[in-house]
């Protein structure tokens, strides 16, 4: 016998956030109000979605561009923001060389613009902010970590929350002014004077293992196919269940 799984119309999450299933299977137009870079190849662009009912941490959606002649490209993008009831969402997107999508954002949407989304969509890398969270990105990666940290800080939660992330240099670390004491930074290729340049290593993941919050952490892992295997690796070797890493891949 076949089951079939019909989920709720709405699901209730700590701290108010509700997600409306019915928003998330439709498309609708969303208007640029704002693209601000964040480092030489990563942009922030804010996006007002008029019927937007709320995401939880972690989720992304599916974004939409159609050409006059009706070619269309979609893709994935995590949403960078904390959930509010502005109206309005971010996304971070990295210049990806030749990318039809990222390079439209990059180097022709201009505020005004109109594109189309869908979502918020996925449940599995969410954070509602109701168990520890240990975040590890790179790159791009960090984005729907960011959203969860944003949303840590927004709702004054006392949860414990810890962000390590990797980045090639100093300009490329993405949203580098908010970080603050719960943020590693690990550079791949230059640091700031004082600071070591290698790739994210045990010494970096076992001390926050060390730290065993109640009810231990959930991990959350962000970033291409490479980095995802090689911070699994890094935390499955530390101790931490493989039932509780859940990892999201941009490649
Ligand atoms: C769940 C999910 C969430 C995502 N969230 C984000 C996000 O928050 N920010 C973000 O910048 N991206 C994110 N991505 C990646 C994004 O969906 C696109 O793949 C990316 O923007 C490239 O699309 P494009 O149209 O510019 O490039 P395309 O035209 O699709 O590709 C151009 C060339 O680049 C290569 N390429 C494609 N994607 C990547 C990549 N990610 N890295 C390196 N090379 C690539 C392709 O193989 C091709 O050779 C996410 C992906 C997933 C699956």
């Amino acid at each position: 016998m076949t089951e079939t799984f019909t989920p709720p119309t709405r699901f209730a999450v700590p701290g108010r956030i509700e997600v409306s299933a019915q928003a998330a299977t439709s498309w609708q137009t969303a208007t640029i109000t704002e693209i601000r870079p964040e480092t030489p190849r990563a942009a922030t662009v804010r996006l007002a979605v008029p019927v937007w009912a709320g995401h939880v941490p972690g989720q992304h959606l599916m974004l939409r561009l159609t050409a006059e002649d009706g070619y269309a490209a979609q893709r994935h993008y995590s949403i960078a923001s904390a959930p509010d009831d502005s109206g309005h969402i971010e996304l971070t997107l990295d210049h990806v060389a030749g990318g039809e999508v990222s390079g439209w954002f990059h180097t022709v949407a201009r505020p005004g613009d109109r594109v189309e989304v869908r979502g918020p969509l996925s449940g599995f890398f969410a954070w509602p902010g109701d168990r520890p969270a240990l975040l590890i990105g790179a790159g791009s990666g960090v984005v729907p970590l960011m959203s969860m940290v944003r949303h840590h800080r927004a709702r004054g939660l006392d949860v414990p929350l810890r962000l390590l992330v990797s980045a090639r240099s100093p300009e490329e670390l993405i949203y580098a002014r908010e970080y603050g004491a719960e943020t590693t930074p690990v550079f791949t290729r230059s640091a700031p004077t004082g600071l070591p340049v290698g790739r994210m290593s045990a010494a970096h993941v076992a001390p926050l293992l060390a730290e065993r919050p109640p009810g231990g952490w959930e991990a959350y892992v962000c970033g291409s196919n490479g980095f995802a295997e090689h911070a699994s690796r890094l935390l499955v070797a530390a101790g931490q269940p493989v039932d509780r890493i859940r990892i999201e891949r941009f490649g």
